[in-house]
């Protein structure tokens, strides 16, 4: 069988060593793991994730009474962190998340992609979301990168024309700097094809499989002592969650065609 997000994570070291503009990112600290999603429903075909963010600043929720304007309760005064993810030694900083089998079969790449890659194989669209997800990570700040306007100031969107004409510039340049093809076999095989050839496909996931590590929030305590609006306040119902992760959270499932059989498979995560 193929583990198609260690074959992921493998690619994606070798494009960081190629592409200059991706040398700033240690693959060690990047976590690649897999969730579900049909190849024919609307969907991504993969996610950045950060969990390096510091903890936002403290605020609270509150209802106002809409003719007088006056608060009429607020929340206890909270946080949102971001989960610690820690595999072996290495502290993990984003991890990107692959769709399964919905990345493996971009066969009906979208006019806009394949006009991207004239002459091109359709396969070359999953090789344009690896470095899109890549180039997602900020070299200067931990956190998603911004994208700044035609006047310099920062958008609120993370895609600019300029973004995907990036990407595509480092997608050739990686196919220009003679990387050895066996590292990009398994992108030429939809989902059946690599079932056919290696007799299925497993990947890493959390053992909370579907969900994975998010923000949280978290209750300040003690509650800051300021003097605040004079209304009730009422405490936070907040589900309990897991905040610490490490590779004893990972394991190899196995994906199929239909999303609905994904079963864990007997294996530990393999630290990189
Ligand atoms: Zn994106």
């Amino acid at each position: 069988m193929i583990n198609y997000t260690e074959h992921l994570w493998q690619l994606m070291s070798d494009i960081c060593l190629r592409v200059p503009r991706l040398s700033f990112l240690d693959m060690n600290r990047v976590l690649v793991f897999a969730r579900a999603g049909r190849a024919d429903r609307e969907g991504p075909y993969a996610t950045c994730h950060c969990v390096c963010l510091p903890p936002s600043e403290p605020g609270y929720y509150f209802w106002r009474d809409q003719t007088t304007g006056m608060l009429t309760r607020r929340s206890e005064w909270f946080v949102t962190k971001s989960p610690v993810v820690r595999v072996g030694s290495a502290q993990i900083d984003y991890m990107i998340s692959f769709t399964l089998p919905r990345f493996c079969d971009q066969r009906r790449v979208s006019a806009r992609k394949r006009a991207r890659y004239p002459g091109h194989p359709d396969w070359m669209g999953k090789l344009d979301t690896i470095v899109h997800e890549l180039y997602h990570i900020d070299p200067e700040q931990p956190g998603i990168r911004r994208i700044e306007r035609a006047d310099g100031l920062p958008s609120s969107k993370s895609h600019s024309p300029g973004f995907f004409e990036d990407v595509v510039q480092m997608v050739t340049q990686y196919l220009t700097s003679n990387p050895d093809p066996a590292k990009l076999e398994f992108l030429r095989h939809d989902f059946a094809g690599l079932t056919a050839t290696y007799g299925g496909v497993t990947a890493t996931t959390f053992k909370s499989y579907p969900s994975y590590p998010r923000r949280y929030i978290e209750v300040l305590a003690p509650q800051p002592d300021v003097p605040s609006h004079d209304c009730p306040i009422e405490s936070l119902d907040l589900p309990r969650v897991k905040t610490h992760f490490t590779e004893l959270d990972l394991v190899t499932r196995r994906f199929w065609a239909d999303t609905r059989r994904t079963l864990p498979r007997k294996g530990k995560f393999r630290a990189a």
